[in-house]
């Protein structure tokens, strides 16, 4: 078994007690094997990496994005959430190819492996959902992956609307397929897009098969102020109230938004320990609104951090994420109501925790996989680091929610598996991508004439 040592690094652990440890870092058969001190004995191991001058983060995990959207990124801009997805999206996603969305979901991951996520909860669209698990395994992403379910509604085309009983019949033999998969790298989520777009009785048999068998439930809720209304109109009750009801509530279901939220719903989210992803740019970009994060907090309510789909933010990386996620509450909530150390844990602890994966990732522990993030903070526009900084009040995790881009990440690990190297992507070409990519589109479009 390979043995590889991290020299030199500082790490920010996100432990519990949030160490900041200047550790050289063992990874031995895809854990983290040991933290050496400087000055202890040094292991004889395989090979080193030189981190010198580095900081080294857990690998950052968002609870909520789409692979299968990453090729319409540019393609819908400035429009309401109802005119995005069914004059754009929807159309766009039906007219998907198994190879079309092969690259698309490249086209994401080759991003957001170079920008330090080395964990994601995908939600897919309703077909080719193989397509999207195989160019998972080959990126070495830690990923939840799941095609959408769509039986109800009368704006959603042909091309996505599916019979109740084959959206459930496709869903368990693609979670035979995938559940587990790559060593337990892949794990497969059940999917049903947004109450709008599900009849009640796929909902509950959703959330039958949830309860019984411990998957993952991904949803996207409390989007918009239309989903409220219609909530209200279709079923006499809230949105989160109805997901209840129909069983789509519970310590493995994880809501995408959760921005128009009232009392009574909290208060649902909080008793049955449902978790929420928070997608700031998603929220601002579609006007959706801003999500109360800190009350949501308060409450006790799992929150992890997300990008969501390529066409509605319109990047997949979680630095930009994290530091817009940092500043919008503060105009409402206080300049202290997120600060950068709890932003971070959002990215990483926390959302292992939405997953239930706290045990395995999102933080550097010894016994847990080596998700590792590096970063090289010694550029202009991070200002200076060191003691010298700290005496005079500077804060290390400021530095990296407030001031650290994607360019900043030089090496990524995920399960030990080195996938960034100098801050190249190793599993990704993003020349071949960009010609295969000109061509995919021009497929969609011919198809979407016709
Ligand atoms: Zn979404």
């Amino acid at each position: 078994m390979t043995r590889l040592l991290i020299e030199g690094a500082r790490a920010v652990t996100l432990n519990g007690a949030m160490d900041v440890l200047d550790a050289d870092i063992l990874i031995e058969g895809g854990r983290i094997a040991a933290l050496i001190g400087r000055g202890d004995p040094a292991p004889e191991v395989d090979a080193r990496l030189d981190a010198r001058g580095l900081v080294c983060i857990p690998g950052l995990v968002q609870t909520h994005v789409h692979l299968c959207q990453s090729l319409f990124r540019n393609l819908a801009d400035d429009l309401v959430l109802k005119d995005w997805l069914e004059r754009r999206i929807w159309p766009f996603e039906g007219a998907l190819t198994a190879e079309t969305m092969a690259l698309s979901a490249e086209f994401g991951l080759a991003e957001l492996v170079r920008s330090g996520t080395t964990t994601i909860l995908d939600m897919g669209t309703v077909h080719h959902t193989d397509a999207v698990g195989q160019m998972v395994a080959r990126s070495g992403i830690r990923a939840f992956i799941g095609k959408a379910m769509m039986d109800e509604g009368d704006t959603i085309p042909a091309s996505l609307f599916e019979r109740r009983e084959d959206s459930v019949r496709e869903s368990l033999a693609l979670a035979a397929r995938w559940h587990g998969a790559e060593g337990g790298r892949i794990q497969y989520a059940f999917c049903p897009r947004f109450a709008m777009s599900c009849s009640t009785r796929l909902l509950e048999e959703v959330g039958e098969i949830v309860a019984s068998e411990g998957y993952i439930l991904h949803t996207h809720a409390n989007e918009t102020v239309w989903e409220v209304q219609e909530s209200r109109r279709r079923w006499q009750t809230t949105n989160i109230g109805h997901l209840h009801d129909v069983g789509i509530t519970g310590p493995r279901a994880v809501l995408a938004h959760g921005v128009h939220l009232d009392e009574s719903e909290r208060q649902i989210l909080a008793e049955t320990d449902t978790c929420v992803t928070h997608c700031p740019s998603s929220n601002l970009k579609l006007a959706s609104g801003i999500a109360n994060i800190p009350l949501l907090w308060a409450a006790g309510v799992r929150v992890g951090l997300g990008t969501d789909g390529a066409p509605c933010n319109n990047n997949l990386d979680a630095f930009h994420e994290m530091r817009l996620a940092a500043l919008l509450q503060k105009p409402f909530h206080g300049p202290t109501s997120m600060p950068a150390a709890r932003v971070l844990q959002m990215a990483t602890i926390d959302g292992a925790r939405v997953l239930g994966l706290e045990d395995r990732i999102g933080s550097i522990e010894v016994g847990k996989d080596a998700d590792l993030v590096l970063l090289d903070l010694n550029q202009p526009h991070h200002g200076v680091g060191g003691a010298a900084a700290e005496r005079l009040g500077g804060d290390l995790y400021a530095r990296i929610v407030y001031s650290a881009v994607a360019s900043d990440v030089r090496h990524v690990f995920a399960a030990g598996q080195h996938l960034v190297e100098g801050g190249q992507a190793l599993r990704h070409d993003a020349e071949r991508l960009q010609a295969h990519g000109a061509e995919a589109l021009g497929q969609i479009a011919d198809a979407l004439d016709r």
